[in-house]
């Protein structure tokens, strides 16, 4: 599943391609996929300009000139295709935009679990989504009040997009490797220092796989370099990168957990 870095470099990919383009048309043969409906968003976004394009935790986000937005969410198996003769007939199509430009973009989903919403308000469509943990006001500070404010597991609350947005299962291994903890810690029993560390981590980490466009694990998503920076994740059995131990996976919560049972050790520092 896409998380922040792949989300991000999609937007950045399909950004100048967007914006300043006016929406000609809009089809869906996929009902459940649209938010309210096909109808509706057809009728809202068709002849609206593309003011902007940004990325809301896994969100990505298309503001229209008349002030609504189109959020798309790529959930399991989304991804975005431009249909400009070269890549012959993409399967699994949903969704497809037509632009003045004569371009089409496309929304293919194998699973049909992602989702296309219009919404006026965008406020009140993401205001269940947490802090973006790349802004200058996620400082360590705050993360400390989250995390002490609950008394979870790191990984699950890390996981939890009403808590961070953005995060999956990949960029929290990760951020926990690089922190030094395990993923079973109970939130509210960091100590200051824990907390820095796992701030810088969190950062670090998304920051590191923006600039190497996301991670590329299969076809869903193609084109990313991140997995051959990957501490833990996707590395069971292979050696640690710090310690030559063997990498373990987990279930954490449903999860599969991936951790260097030396370098994040329960309770300690
Ligand atoms: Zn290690």
């Amino acid at each position: 599943m896409p998380e922040l870095p792949e989300v991000e470099t999609i937007v950045r990919q399909c950004r100048p391609r967007l914006v300043g383009r006016r929406i000609a048309a809009f089809n869906s043969a996929w009902p459940r996929g649209c938010r309210p409906s096909v109808a509706h968003v057809r009728r809202n976004i068709v002849g609206r300009l593309v003011h902007a394009v940004s990325r809301r935790g896994k969100f990505i986000v298309l503001e229209l000139d008349d002030g609504g937005h189109l959020l798309i969410h790529l959930r399991m198996s989304g991804r975005f295709e431009w249909l400009d003769g070269g890549n012959g007939r993409p399967r699994h199509v949903r969704a497809a935009w037509g632009l003045d430009d004569g371009n089409r973009l496309l929304f293919c989903d194998a699973r049909k679990f992602g989702r296309i919403t219009y919404t006026r308000d965008l406020a009140g469509a993401t205001a269940d989504l947490g802090p973006e943990p790349l802004e200058r006001c996620f400082t360590a500070a705050r993360l400390g009040h989250l995390l002490r404010h609950r008394r979870r597991q790191l990984k699950p609350l890390l996981l939890d997009q009403t808590v961070i947005a953005g995060l999956g299962n990949i960029y929290t291994d990760e951020a926990l490797f690089r922190a030094g903890l395990h993923p079973l810690t109970r939130s509210d029993t960091l100590r200051p220092a824990q907390i820095r560390r796992l701030h810088q981590a969190i950062r670090s980490v998304l920051r590191l796989a923006i600039r190497n466009h996301g991670t590329t694990l299969d076809w869903i998503y193609p084109g990313g370099w991140m997995q051959r920076r990957l501490m833990v994740y996707g590395r069971t059995g292979e050696p640690c990168r710090r310690c030559r131990t063997a990498i373990v996976a987990l279930r954490v919560g449903q999860r599969g957990t991936h951790i260097c049972p030396k370098c994040q050790r329960r309770g300690e520092e």
